[in-house]
């Protein structure tokens, strides 16, 4: 075999000669040793820069882990010499770009790690094994590449959004996040909501003044941290978490009705209601809700152009014409999804009229432009009032005490948390396979990596620099904030 094939194979570069490789079986595995050596004649002085090819002596074989050949762990061993410097007469070890000083892991190795880090799947124990080093190995190296990530966001864009997604670590169960709902990422990660922690948090953001737009839940205390942090700031409900008040109250009727026909549990009533696929049949929109027609426009453009394979999903013709199947009389039937929706309805008033106050609802948040906004809630408001159902008129007080805010969130369709369902699933997910994480900070940063999908060591350079991705990513966001804001600027 050539010796030009055997080096491609173990992905080494051509200043390196092979010069044995040797399989030795302990503990039971096959163990790969590939004994390296440099192939120039001369090497570069570390100190001056210099050329020298004046030899001093040769330095003892070391050891360096390899990426994993075949499935098998693999060592290099190089031979390194130490040349005497013509200019600044110091001698030098040669390098031959396989390790950094005194480390004996391998820079492939430490960017397979550093890649596999942002993989929301993998955890640290697998990343050992599949790199052949240890878990605090996997840490630190990864903790290096991140260190020069800031502790705290200081600069803030104009729009920003907060949201919270309940994670396992010793810093509680709640996690909040920062979130730039226009650019669609999440700035940071913080350990508690509470409004002391977020007061003295946003204390050290530079630009504070100019932040215009806060997004986030109908919670009193973020309503007093936008007040006093944030005093040009106008504080906007989020659509994702105030519908879900309305949900809720349709919910909380099925649950009522549920428990009235509680007495008798094989009755026709009960079954239907206590059914979690009929629940969720209630509660999906009939009609497309904003995010869905967003994105349904998008399919059918691409469809249109050539780009999708798939034809766009039909609500009306592929859902609710759609059939599900049923168990009844010990047979399983299939029935259209409408017909099922309406058989529930059928089984109370209020729940009927709970569901049309909630499909009201949504259209409302759909279709209705701002300038209508406040007048089409104050109507709903008043039509929930005069049902008499106790959970809608519930629902409706909480609307109604954040009328401005709602109406705010008409302004602009970005004005939404709504983004960041797909980021929350993968932080509740990072935290889940990892069974919880006992260190917040560490946490913090892999999540955030993961989410940013950037790490810093992508050249050899940057991983000795400690320069990383993330870091330049800040500097960044401005430039594709231009962009993006050119291509929304038709709305
Ligand atoms: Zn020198």
């Amino acid at each position: 075999m050539k010796k030009e094939d055997l080096r491609k194979l173990l992905s080494l570069e051509s200043s390196i000669d092979i010069t044995n490789v040797e399989i030795k079986k302990e503990g039971g595995k096959n163990n790969k040793y590939v004994y390296v050596k440099s192939n120039k004649k001369k090497a570069r002085c570390l100190k001056c820069g210099n050329f020298s090819n004046k030899l001093h002596d040769y330095l003892k074989p070391v050891k360096i882990v390899y990426l994993k050949n075949s499935g098998e762990n693999t060592y290099l061993i190089a031979s390194k010499r130490r040349f005497k410097c013509k200019v600044c007469k110091k001698t030098f070890t040669e390098d031959l770009g396989l390790n950094g000083g005194k480390c004996n892991i391998s820079y492939k190795t430490k960017q397979m790690i550093l890649k596999e880090c942002l993989d929301r799947n993998e955890t640290l124990e697998d990343i050992a094994r599949d790199c052949n080093v240890s878990t605090d190995t996997v840490r630190r190296i990864f903790l290096e590449a991140m260190k020069n990530y800031p502790e705290y966001v200081d600069t803030l864009p104009e729009v920003i959004s907060f949201d919270e997604t309940s994670t396992y670590t010793c810093a509680g169960t709640y996690s909040f996040i920062l979130n730039d709902p226009i650019h669609r990422i999440t700035l940071d990660i913080l350990s508690s909501r509470k409004k002391d922690f977020l007061i003295s948090y946003f204390s050290k953001v530079k630009n504070r003044k100019s932040v215009k737009v806060v997004i986030c839940d109908l919670y009193q205390p973020y309503y007093e941290v936008v007040k006093i942090c944030f005093p040009n700031a106008i504080f906007v409900a989020d659509p994702f978490h105030y519908t879900r008040y309305v949900l809720e109250g349709l919910d909380n009727v099925r649950i009522r009705l549920q428990k009235e026909y509680e007495e008798n549990k094989k009755s026709y009533e009960y079954r239907m209601l206590k059914n979690r696929v009929n629940s969720k049949l209630i509660l999906k929109a009939f009609d497309y809700t904003k995010g869905e027609l967003k994105k349904k426009k998008e399919q059918e453009e691409r469809y249109k152009q050539g780009k999708a394979r798939k034809k766009p999903f039909d609500k009306f013709n592929d859902y609710w014409y759609g059939v599900m199947k049923i168990k009844r009389n010990d047979a399983f039937i299939e029935v259209f999804r409408i017909d099922r929706l309406q058989e529930i309805l059928n089984i109370d008033d209020d729940l009927s009229k709970a569901y049309n106050l909630k499909e009201e609802f949504l259209r409302i948040t759909t279709y209705v432009k701002y300038k209508d906004a406040k007048s089409e809630l104050k109507k709903w408001i008043k039509a929930c009032e005069e049902s008499e159902i106790p959970e809608m008129i519930e629902a409706s007080k909480t609307i109604r005490n954040w009328l401005k805010e709602i109406v705010y969130s008409f302004k602009d369709e970005r004005y939404s948390n709504g983004f960041t369902e797909a980021n929350n699933n993968t932080i509740t997910k990072i935290v889940d396979i990892a069974y919880g994480y006992k260190n917040f900070q560490f946490f913090r940063l892999r999540t955030l990596a993961v989410l940013h999908k950037s790490y810093s060591g992508g050249s050899r350079k940057n991983i000795e620099n400690g320069k990383n991705k993330i870091w330049c990513f800040f500097e960044k966001i401005d430039k594709k904030g231009e962009q993006k804001r050119k291509k929304f600027s038709n709305h």
